[in-house]
Parts: structure tokens; sequence; C-alpha cells
């Protein structure tokens, strides 16, 4: 069995597409353009170019960005009344500060002081508990691209068996969650889990978010199984040129698999699209108009 290729791009694509329409919409019925902050601290370099990605797309989106570039001295009380003020800005629906933060600024103490209603991120507690309780919420971006492709293929996840490997808060517990929402059974498993490939030899979707290239081998895989690489390592390829594989050996797993995600291609591009959706609900509910996306 050759997997079917899961075209990350493409299914990105489609869903700005959506979005742009949406953005469309509420601007000329209701006079409302949402707007994305996006708080960068510091010069990390991919940071920089996360960050240059985003503001592209919101732009092509028709969304307006405000970009705030902080020296990596700022300290934390800055960036916490930068978030205040961000909160406080009717033309800002969107908050995202991106991570790493320096070590001079407590990550934790920035996430919880965007307002919840502005979190497109997903990571403020609030929106963490929405979730984990069934209720609606903005969900982390990565996680819900992950679902998105994984629905592309099955259709309805519901009795299917899952596995997660990776309990981070920004992929692996919040992807657990969402699966878990579609009524698939989950098992999250991590970096003391027993017995990792038997345990992937059972499931039906295998996601990947564990951070080691080429880590999840062609036989822990069903027959047949959804894979979704979650994985971004960058390793020496040839002539000494970097290039980026996933969490899962493809050559191997793609012999096996129904249907796998690329790396780069698959997950990745899937990310910024999920920003911009959450973007544009969040400024439908700041105004109280009703989502048509
Ligand atoms: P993380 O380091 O926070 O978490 C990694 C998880 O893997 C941990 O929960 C750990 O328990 C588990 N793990 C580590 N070693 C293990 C082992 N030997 N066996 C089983 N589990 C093990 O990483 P993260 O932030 O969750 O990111 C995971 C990967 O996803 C990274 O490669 C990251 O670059 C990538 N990522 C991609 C996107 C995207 O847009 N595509 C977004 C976020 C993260």
């Amino acid at each position: 069995m050759t997997a079917a290729i899961i075209d990350g791009k493409a299914i990105a694509a489609m869903l700005r597409a959506k979005v742009a329409s949406e953005v469309a919409r509420l601007k000329s019925d209701h006079g409302v353009t949402p707007g994305l902050a996006v708080v960068l601290v510091g010069t990390d370099p991919a940071s920089e170019v996360y960050v240059r990605s985003k503001s592209k797309a919101v732009i092509e989106a028709g969304m307006a960005p405000c970009d705030h570039k902080l020296p990596a001295t700022t300290s934390e009380q800055e960036v916490l009344a930068l978030v205040a003020r961000l909160n406080a800005d009717p033309a800002v629906s969107g908050i995202l500060v991106q991570l790493p933060l320096p070590p001079q600024i407590d990550a934790q103490k920035v996430i919880a002081a965007i307002d919840p209603l502005k979190d497109v991120d997903g990571f403020h507690p609030i929106n963490v508990g929405r979730l984990s309780s069934g209720l609606p919420a903005l969900t982390p971006c990565t996680p819900a691209g992950c679902v998105i492709l994984a629905k592309s293929v099955r259709g309805s996840l519901a009795g299917l068996d899952a596995v997660v490997i990776g309990r981070s808060n920004i992929v692996g517990k919040p992807v657990a969650q969402l699966l878990l929402a579609e009524n698939a059974t989950v098992t999250i498993a991590h970096s003391k889990t027993r017995d990792l490939p038997g345990l992937c030899r059972r499931a039906d979707i295998l996601v990947a978010a564990i951070g080691k290239s080429e880590f999840v081998r062609g036989d822990w895989i069903k027959p047949g199984a959804t894979v979704i690489d979650v994985g971004i390592n960058r390793v020496a390829g040839e002539g000494g040129k970097a290039r980026i594989v996933g969490d899962v050996a493809f050559d191997e797993a793609k012999a096996v698999a129904g249907a796998i995600t690329p790396v780069p291609g698959g997950v990745g591009p899937m990310t910024i699209a999920c920003l911009m959706l959450n973007t544009v609900r969040a400024a439908c509910a700041l105004k109280g108009v009703k989502a048509e996306i």
C-alpha cells in the first residue's frame, strides 16, 4: 500500500479563501474589519519568520495587521502594559504573543493577561478549560489544523482509535481534547509510555508531536492508518544543507499508512490558516455578529 499524501497546503489555501470571504461579508454587512495584533519580543530567527508569514496571511485575508516588535530587553511589565492596551483596543480582534519569550518574561503571566475573547492562540486557561469542558472556545491553531486534516481523510472520527504522541500544552494535550470532541477514543503517549510501538500499532489516527526527527518508524503504523506528523526538525541534508523533516520516518510510513501528512507542506500551513479562522471568529464574537464560518 502507498499512502495518500494529505495536501496541507491546498487544504489551508481553501480555508484561507473561506476566511477571506467571511472577512469581506463582515466588512460589507457590518462595517467590521478584523484585526490581528502580533507581539514579537526579541530577534529569534524562527519567530521572525513565523511573524512575517502571519502578517502576510492577515493582509491576504483582508484583515488589519497590527505588529509590535519589541527589543529582547523588554520587561515583563512593558509586555503586560502592551497586552492591556491591545485588550482595550476595539480595532484588535485577536492578540498573539509569539513564543518563546525572553527569560525575564513569564509566558504564563502574559498569556493569562490576554482577554480570553481575543486569545486567538487558544492558550488562555479559560479557553483551555472551555475546550476540555466541551464548551465553545478559541482552540489552539496547530491542533485544530491536525483535526481538519484527519477529517479530510476519514470524514467522521467517531469511534476511531487515536494515539497522540506528545503531551505539550501547545500541541499534544489540545489535539487530544479536540479528537475526543470528535468522539475518537484517544490515548496520549509521552516519554514515559511503555511499548510505544505496540500502542501506535493500534491507532487508526496517529498524531506525532514529539520534536524528534523520524522517531516513528514504519513498523509502528497500523496498515491503512491516517498519520498526522506535527514535527518540524532541522537536519543536515545533502551537501550539509539543512532540510526539514518530521517526527515520522516518512518513506517507511508511506508504505504502510492509508494517508500521511508530508513535512513540510502538511500540518505547518494549517497553523496559520487556523489562526486566521480564529481571528475572524473572535471578531464576530466581539461585535456580537453570528459567524458564518
Ligand atoms: P514539546 O517538546 O513541548 O513536547 C514534546 C512531547 O514529546 C513531550 O510531551 C514528550 O513527553 C514527548 N516525547 C519526548 N520524547 C519522547 C519519547 N521518546 N517517546 C514518547 N514521547 C516523547 O514539543 P511541542 O511544542 O509539542 O512540539 C512537538 C513538535 O511539533 C516539534 O517538532 C515542534 O517543532 C512541532 N510543532 C509544529 C507546529 C506546526 O505548526 N507544524 C507547531 C507547534 C509545534
